[in-house]
């Protein structure tokens, strides 16, 4: 899809006077700066309404380039960012010197059932590579986001609620802390650092490399089935009644979609506003088949997207887009779902509401979710029961606005059942407030006394914001 953005946020972090040379004739990978053109490239997000613009980027291809990258920034004053795909860009998180990560790209799948995967991988390459072995990784809706940015952000996905998070299965890190300093990290090796970076995204280091553990899954039944937006009310009311009594077996959502009549969009879903059910079952496929048919009964199905199917097809699921886009994606996390809270949803972003929303999306969680790891991590949200996330256009600023306001109206009316947190996936710290969202009150006391202790000099920029949240 080609997009045209025009939007505010896009001026350049400045730092003057700064002679790279020294940074640039250490590093295997490259070094650009705004006037260059490979500058673009590199910092250019999945999410085009989040331009990053920092004073300069490093391509890394090694753990040592991240190394130099972090002791000069350190050295200058500077504060550092990382992105790998920019999927969960905010332009406020660039930092000085951006590590963009793409050139860190090994995936070694072991037999037994565990994989090690460099920074810059997305999880595509992590399931197409464990396929052949009959594993599965703890991937997230789309496989086009980054397995590091993912995990290290609690990473919930469509079998949370049989398996739990991605960051619960994490056996070791390998990471470059703001001190500078290259550390391997497991249960035993600075296990302060083991638990913030599951959970604490890149707020205490730079990984370059993760190592952790995946489910033997060659097939699921699963994908979504669609209706149109008029039956949404009988579908979300049967939807309460059946994710209620879902085994752990099944991990479910529901949600209104607005999809433009584009090719890559099926027809049936397309110019019009629609409602998906979405199924992720790890059992016996026939009962899989049998209990998503109380769901088809409800009313006429327009498209059926749902059947045995490899691991490899479970993007089928969610079905995210792919293309980088410019959006708005605020969410929010909720205790309970009940029938008023679905009527006020509905009212908001339902058949007839004038919801600017391209997708407007209830996941039910719980289950092995809501379990602590044997490890436990910085992820601060196993009371929640529902997250509900809103996605919108953000073609230039009205639009943003537009999406963002409403987004902000639907939370409100649901703020009687909502438990004041957010997934750190769904809202990164960008300041003091948007990090109290992202964790209680103790984890982030103890985020903030890893990041000092590890990056005494604040060079992480994602850093700075838990810190500041207690000021
Ligand atoms: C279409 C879409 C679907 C999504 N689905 C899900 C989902 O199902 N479940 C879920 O939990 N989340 C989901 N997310 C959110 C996603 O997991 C986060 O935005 C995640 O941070 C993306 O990681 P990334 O590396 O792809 O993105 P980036 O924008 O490259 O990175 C985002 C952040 O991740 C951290 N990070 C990235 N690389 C490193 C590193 N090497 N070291 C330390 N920290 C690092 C940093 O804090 C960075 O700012 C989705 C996002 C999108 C856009």
């Amino acid at each position: 899809m080609t997009v045209t953005i025009d939007t505010a946020a896009t001026s350049t972090v400045v730092a003057a006077d700064i002679d790279y040379a020294p940074l640039r004739a250490q590093l295997t990978g490259t070094l650009h700066t705004p006037d260059e053109p490979e500058y673009e490239a590199l910092v250019s997000p999945w999410n085009l309404a989040e331009p990053m613009r920092p004073a300069a980027v490093v391509g890394v291809r090694t753990a040592e380039d991240v190394v130099a990258a972090v002791r000069f920034a350190r050295e200058h004053g500077m504060t550092a960012g990382v992105q790998a795909t920019g999927h969960g860009a905010k332009a406020g998180i660039a930092g000085h010197l951006l590590v963009a990560t793409r050139g860190l790209d090994e995936v070694t799948v072991h037999a037994e059932g565990w994989a090690r995967v460099g920074s810059g991988v997305k999880w595509a390459r992590v399931i197409e590579a464990a396929a052949p072995y009959g594993l599965a990784p703890l991937n997230g809706s789309t496989s086009d986001v980054g397995v590091v940015g993912y995990t290290t952000g609690g990473g919930v996905g469509p079998l949370t609620r049989t398996f739990g998070l991605a960051a619960d299965r994490v056996r070791a890190f390998e990471v470059v802390t703001g001190d500078g300093e290259f550390r391997r990290v497991t249960p035993t090796e600075h296990p302060d650092l083991f638990w913030s970076l599951r959970g604490g995204k890149g707020a205490t280091g730079i990984v370059t490399a993760v190592e952790f553990d995946m489910v033997h899954l060659p097939t699921f039944y699963g994908g979504a089935i669609y209706f149109d937006a008029v039956d949404a009310a009988a579908v979300v009311d049967r939807w309460r009644a059946w994710s209620a009594d879902l085994p752990e077996l099944g991990t479910t959502s529901f949600a209104i979609f607005q999809l433009p009549e584009i090719p890559d969009v099926p027809p049936p879903l397309a110019g019009r506003m629609t409602i998906g059910v979405r199924l992720a079952w790890t059992g016996d496929p026939a009962e899989g088949a049998r209990l998503l048919d109380r769901m088809r009964a409800v009313a006429p199905v327009v498209l059926d997207d749902a059947m045995l199917r490899p691991y490899t097809e479970v993007d089928h699921v969610h079905a995210d887009p792919v293309d980088p886009m410019p959006v708005a994606d605020p969410a929010t996390l909720l205790r309970d779902f009940p029938a008023e809270a679905a009527e006020r949803l509905l009212a908001l972003a339902g058949h007839g509401s004038d919801s600017p929303q391209v997708l407007v999306e209830v996941r039910q969680v719980g289950g092995a979710y809501g379990r602590e790891a044997e490890h436990a991590n910085a992820f601060s949200h196993r009371a929640a029961r529902y997250s509900v996330l809103a996605v919108g256009l953000a073609f230039d600023p009205l639009s943003a606005a537009r999406s963002e306001e409403h987004a902000q109206e639907i939370f409100a009316a649901l703020d009687d059942w909502a438990t004041g947190g957010v997934w750190p996936n769904f809202g990164p710290p960008q300041d003091g407030a948007t990090a109290r969202r992202a964790y209680d009150p103790d984890t982030l006391a103890r985020l903030a006394a890893v990041v000092r202790k590890y990056d005494p000099d604040g060079v992480l920029e994602l850093g700075t914001y838990i810190t500041a949240s207690q000021n």
